[in-house]
């Protein structure tokens, strides 16, 4: 029997498709908790009225106004209450909240023993060391939810570490596989917007064109699996649908396959260890063609960026991340090409001194520090 469900960063789209999976799994949602105080926040509020509504943010004016809309339900404000509710004992926590403040509510669950169901990217590349150490101290479970990180915990249940060898994270390449660098310098926002295989918020979908995002999830695929940075690769699969490999040292490879659709990672994170009831159709083999290329690092420099960030340890995987959320939202904006986006990481990495920061408020500092050098760093470009 799975734990009740605290699900913050309800309203985005791997929280509402958990909203989705904990129906199906008939799972009791004791809070669901998200950024602002929108329409979309009160709709969920309905549709779970024995649920706490968790608001981090808004105005005054707009938190009383939505507080008076779902009047006789308990609703809270703050973030700190958000951490509170992580902290709730005996409970599973979906964290997919977006971006780094994400992190404090990842610490929070770890160091109250929950199982945290970790869908929020920053809290491992920015804080991969902070929280290995809340998880061990704590005494909790730490289970991913990116398709790729499921599939890795999938291949290695059953194995010893010591017969790990390599790790294979699968990548779709986006909506520019085969594009020379050249050729992505005039892409627009809609045309990165267009992911061919996942249905996705649009800073990932954007990080899945420059590659960003194959990036981080090899910083995060480290600090979760132990795996050095030398036994990662990255293999380009169009089709999305061998998720992950891992290969042992016998020379076996075992890869987890499935349609690309994030309930399955979800659920699989809430009913962990045990399968639970099928809400997505098995894979149909007959006709299929499933390929593997090598992938492209000279089209998409953001991969060595990112294995270079992680080799370097200490502040350069939060550096790589906020550069690249600052650098993102220029584009989406048309303040900064489509290349722009890898060169302001670069030069951020550069630019900002490494450090190792030993707590959240230290990686806070590293985070504003790499934002304000990526922005000066555009601005420049202009
Ligand atoms: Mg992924």
């Amino acid at each position: 029997m799975s734990s009740p469900l605290v699900v913050l960063g309800a309203t985005g789209s791997v929280g509402r498709q958990t909203l989705e999976v904990a129906r199906h799994l008939e799972l009791e949602v004791t809070c669901i908790g998200a950024r602002m105080p929108s329409p979309q926040l009160r709709e969920l509020a309905l549709a779970h009225p024995e649920a706490t509504i968790a608001v981090a943010g808004g105005s005054a004016s707009e938190r009383k106004e939505f507080a008076a809309a779902l009047s006789g339900r308990r609703v809270e404000f703050g973030s700190a209450l958000l951490a509170e509710l992580a902290a709730s004992p005996d409970h599973t926590v979906m964290n997919a909240v977006v971006g780094l403040a994400g992190l404090p509510f990842t610490l929070a669950a770890l160091a109250a023993g929950n199982r945290l169901a970790l869908a929020n990217k920053e809290s491992l590349v920015a804080a991969g060391p902070l929280v290995q150490k809340a998880l061990a101290d704590g005494g909790g479970e730490l289970i991913p939810v990116d398709s790729e990180h499921s599939a890795v915990l999938q291949c290695l249940m059953g194995e010893e570490r010591s017969g790990f060898v390599r790790l294979l994270l699968t990548a779709s390449g986006g909506p520019f596989r085969g594009w020379s660098r050249e050729e992505m310098e005039k892409v627009t926002p809609d045309q990165a917007l267009k992911h061919p295989n996942w249905v996705m918020g649009r800073r990932i979908t954007i990080d899945s064109a420059t590659m960003v995002n194959k990036a981080l999830e090899v910083i995060e695929a480290h600090f979760l699996f132990g795996f050095a940075f030398d036994q990662i690769e990255v293999v380009v699969h169009p089709q999305s649908v061998v998720h992950s490999m891992v290969e042992f040292a016998d020379g076996s490879t075992k890869a987890h396959l499935g349609y690309p659709d994030m309930r399955i990672p979800i659920e699989f994170a809430l009913t962990y260890p045990a399968r639970g009831p099928r809400l997505v159709n098995g894979f149909r083999w007959p006709g299929q063609t499933l390929t593997f290329e090598e992938a492209d690092f000279d089209s998409f420099p953001a991969l060595e960026l990112g294995f270079a960030a992680g080799r370097q340890g200490g502040s350069a995987p939060a550096v790589f991340n906020a550069a690249d959320e600052v650098a993102v939202e220029a584009f989406l904006q048309g303040r900064l090409g489509f290349n722009g986006i890898t060169r302001v990481i670069s030069d951020a990495m550069e630019t900002v001194p490494l450090s190792t920061p030993s707590n959240l408020n230290e990686v806070i500092e590293v985070d504003r520090e790499a934002r304000a050098a990526a922005a000066s760093l555009i601005a420049g470009a202009c």
